[in-house]
């Protein structure tokens, strides 16, 4: 890492992702802290990055529960979700004609 230019600069995405992960040195925490404290461009970006680690953490976490026995459970739920999804579109559609025509035929008599 360049410390010397962190200064004249904005933070680059790998040195937002190592300060989260705290993959640096003592000393390239503390200059990228003090670049934090006073840019709030690179602050909300930290910001951005920790929330996103947060919703891939709990996806693993679910990704886990499911490896853990659930998984012919949530396999057939998800196919009765999809069938039960796809026959709603159908019969959405069916009303959708079954009006269309009803006008359609209102307004020839
Ligand atoms: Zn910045």
């Amino acid at each position: 890492m360049e410390n010397n230019s962190l200064k004249n600069r904005h933070l680059k995405r790998e040195e937002i992702f190592d300060y989260h992960n705290q993959k640096l040195t003592p000393a390239e925490m503390h200059l990228i802290e003090m670049h934090l404290q006073e840019c709030s461009l690179c602050d909300e970006a930290m910001n951005g990055v920790s929330k996103m680690d947060d919703s891939l953490k709990t996806i693993n976490i679910m990704r886990d529960l499911r490896k853990k026995g659930r998984l012919k459970f949530y396999k057939k739920r998800k196919i009765f979700t999809l069938l039960d999804f796809n026959s709603l579109l159908i019969i959405l559609f069916l009303i959708g004609m079954l009006i269309f025509l009803a006008f359609f035929i209102f307004k020839l008599k």
